[in-house]
Order: structure tokens, then sequence, then C-alpha cells
């Protein structure tokens, strides 16, 4: 059943922009049209350049990785939520890590930039690069989100989340 509405959702799928392909998927999320260039006043040049070039923060460089309060971790770019605090750990990499993002609210691609194939991921409603998934993270659903701290803002359980914005 899936298979067979994957499948007649692909001609659509290949008409529409690589950026929004992925939100097509995604539950309840609209894509944004905005092109890159729209987002490079609202976040940091270093911000920008990972969740629209797909560049990476050197290892260890987030204050994230300390980051143990509760609370919501929302991209830096939209707001969209994409995790929760109950799903990060400490995966020794140097990179918030987590075991699963919100339902919905990223969505995946193949990259080839290193010789093996890996995951990227990016959120649903901007398209803003997030990071890369793996399956070495812990049980039970074995996976490791690995995720650039600075596409991503916390906002503590005792504040109220930002708007979206864009
Ligand atoms: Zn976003």
């Amino acid at each position: 059943m899936k298979r067979r509405l994957l499948l007649k959702s692909l001609p659509l799928l290949t008409l529409l922009p690589a950026g929004l392909r992925a939100s097509a998927s995604s539950v309840g999320i609209q894509a944004l049209p905005h092109a890159p260039e729209y987002w490079r006043d609202q976040v940091s040049p270093k911000a920008w350049k990972i969740l629209f070039e797909e560049a990476t923060e050197p290892a260890g460089s987030s204050a994230l990785n300390d980051e143990h309060r509760e609370g919501t971790f929302v991209c830096a770019a939209c707001y969209l939520p994409l995790f929760d605090s109950s799903a990060k750990y400490e995966s020794g990499t140097g990179w918030p890590s987590f075991t699963q993002p919100i339902e919905g609210h990223l969505g995946t691609k193949r990259d080839f930039k290193l010789i093996w194939p890996r995951t990227e991921y990016h959120c649903a409603r901007c398209g803003g690069h997030q990071g890369h998934v793996f399956n070495d993270g812990p049980p039970p659903r074995g996976e490791r989100w690995c995720n650039n701290g600075l596409a991503l803002q916390f906002i503590p359980r005792t504040e109220p989340l930002p708007a979206l914005r864009g």
C-alpha cells in the first residue's frame, strides 16, 4: 500500500525543485519557497554556510554539546522544532547527537560528498541542512542524528517556543 502511494507520487516529485522534494513526504509541514539568499540576514554567516551550503562545524565547537536542560531544539533559520531534549545523548563525537527527530520535521537525502554514501538530513520546512544520520546509535532505534550546533537553537522548556518565521 505504502509502496503504491510512493510510486504514484513520483512523477510529481520529479517536477519539484530539489529543496521542496523532502517536504512532499513530510506530514503536515508546508515547505517554504525561499531561496537560500532569503535567510542570509536572519542567521549568522557561519550558520548560513552550514544550513545552505552544507558546511560542517568543527567537532567540539558547539556550546550545545553541554546543553543538558529540558527543552526543544529548533531550526536556527525557520524555528521549526526538530528535536526534543529527551532524544539528546552523549555520542562522544563532538557534535550534538540525538536518537530520533520530531516525527516528520526532517527530510533526508543521500550524500556522496565522501567516498561512501551518507544520509544527509535537513529541516522539512526551510530545507536548511542540519547534519547526517548514521546507524550506530543506541538502542532501541540504533540511530545517531549527528547535528551541527549552529544549525539549531535551544529553547528551554520554561520559555515559549518562538513563532515560526519565513
Ligand atoms: Zn528550518
